[in-house]
């Protein structure tokens, strides 16, 4: 009997999928072998004795594991114990629902997942002292790019406000001391959502947490978590810290003497840099201004010179980088910032492009970091706020047209941490009973999933393996939302079911 934490040296009977399967003769049934941590042979199934642990793989269907790109990994996995807004139809709804709800155990109440652009009504801070009292009272959009307070919690955080709501820093800096829990609570937090992740097929994922992670990884490695690999990004307010200790973007970052550590699961990310606001909190930086507010184009959160001058010290510094660019305004901008500076790394989000920088992505290698699930979540934001822009409201079909690397994320806790979430939303571009939006930026479903994964199923490739109940090759936009994951390893480890 295997389970969680058995290190497996034979998979039985499975089908090959996905990266990987093109190299194989037939789809017949076949056994994977695994030496330390690496696949050392595909064989048909039974042509070669099973040895050490088997898993028996009864049929499933094997993949690379898959890779989420972008979550804010402490933020998602204390939403587990905040007010779920994302069901609130206006400003009243949620302060009723704030108002019923139990407060935390340090005494306050935090809800999250809101999304204003979409209510009727305004939030006021008459309406939340009126629901909530006393008791200090955080509301967090669902971009994570304004926050509702109350008046006992501005008090407490020593911030002013006329209608309770902060945006862009102030908003950062109100969710990076709900985020400052107790490091053993929030590593409780983060172990459970790394299961709940490998559950899913996750066997990698890149955390933006907005938090010095250089630390806080290896605590978690030897304090046990195992569920999956980690690259970890820097902010700029710690990029000095990061280069006076030599970080580098794919450096292994581990240590301790837990049985977990040196397995190599956690590796210096990028240094993320954030250039503009939102749509949801209507800051994202664009070519016209939004409806009803002519002054307002939105923000660069960096002014260009800064952004080029942090692009050329991390490339000196042997960092990565990680451009946050929602509007078409702040894409341009950060492709402008890495023509200058050479920078190698991504831009995240890119929720309107430019018909002319499509190709600028290509030509400069910048990875395209997209959240196939948003496009559908923002559907009504977009009609609402964005009708009259002339860009390419999120892209997939026409950076890929462009010859552009895509990679999928699902930036939770905006979107729910599950890459079959993603991989579904970008194949149909409809999660409801509406037809497709832009049907034109559908991606096949052999794309969707090498956007979705780092590695092939091949000799001499990590053991970082999922095995799912369905083809995803061949499954409807239903079974792939729902795709049941029978088993997930990493480095051949046993990190979920077996
Ligand atoms: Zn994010």
């Amino acid at each position: 009997m295997t389970g969680a934490g058995a290190s497996i040296q034979t998979i039985t009977g499975v089908r090959i999928t996905g990266p990987g399967s093109e190299f194989l003769v037939d789809d017949e049934p076949a056994d994977i072998f695994i030496d330390d941590g690496v696949i050392s042979d595909i064989a048909p199934t039974r042509a070669l004795p099973a040895r050490g642990e088997v898993l028996d793989g009864q049929g499933a269907w094997a993949l690379p594991g898959l890779w989420d790109n972008h979550v804010h990994t402490v933020q998602w996995a204390l939403a587990t114990e905040r007010v779920a807004l994302g069901g609130a139809a206006s400003a009243a709804e949620a302060a009723s629902i704030m108002s019923a709800a139990a407060p935390l155990p340090d005494g306050r109440k935090v809800g999250s997942g809101f999304r204003d652009a979409l209510w009727p009504d305004r939030p006021t801070l008459a309406l939340l002292d009126g629901a909530t009292g006393p008791v200090p009272t955080y509301l967090i959009n669902a971009d994570v790019h304004s926050t509702w307070l109350n008046s006992a919690a501005l008090r407490l955080e020593g911030f002013d406000s006329a209608d309770g709501m902060l945006r862009e820093q102030d908003a950062f800096e109100i969710s990076r001391r709900l985020n400052a829990v107790d490091p053993a609570r929030g590593d409780a937090a983060v172990m459970a959502a790394g299961e709940r992740a490998a559950s899913r097929g996750i066997t990698g994922l890149v955390d933006f947490d907005m938090a010095w992670n250089a630390d806080a990884w290896p605590r978690r490695i030897a304090a046990g978590f195992a569920a999956h690999r980690v690259e970890f990004a820097i902010y700029p307010f710690d990029l000095q810290r990061a280069i006076s200790q030599g970080l580098r973007t794919g450096e292994l970052r581990e240590g301790g003497d837990a049985p977990e550590a040196g397995r190599g699961l956690i590796r210096v990310g990028p240094l993320k840099i954030i250039s503009d606001g939102s749509l949801g909190t209507r800051t994202a930086a664009c070519s016209h201004s939004y409806p009803g507010d002519p002054q307002n184009f939105g923000v660069l959160t960096v002014p260009p010179a800064e952004l080029s001058e942090l692009l050329t010290i991390a490339t000196g510094s042997g960092l990565a980088v990680a451009v946050h660019a929602i509007g078409d305004r702040a894409v341009t901008g950060a492709l402008d910032a890495f023509t200058v500076s050479g920078a190698v790394g991504t831009i995240e989000h890119a929720q309107l492009v430019r018909h002319s920088d499509l190709a600028r992505f290509g030509r400069l290698g910048v990875i395209a970091s997209v959240q196939p699930q948003h496009a559908l979540d923002d559907r009504d934001l977009v009609g609402r706020h964005w009708a009259g822009q002339t860009s390419i409201g999120y892209p997939l079909g026409a950076l890929r047209d462009a010859g552009v690397e895509l990679r999928f994320g699902s930036d939770a806790p905006v979107a729910p941490l599950d890459p079959w979430q993603a991989i579904a939303a970008a194949v149909t571009r409809t999660d409801d009973d509406r037809e497709p939006w832009h049907p034109e930026e559908r991606m096949t479903r052999a794309q969707a999933l090498q956007a979705s994964v780092r590695t092939a199923l091949r000799p001499g490739e990590p053991a970082d393996i999922a095995l799912c109940g369905f083809d995803p090759l061949g499954a409807s936009g239903a079974d792939l939302r729902a795709m049941p994951v029978t088993a997930t390893m990493v480095a051949g480890r046993l990190s979920f079911g077996g």
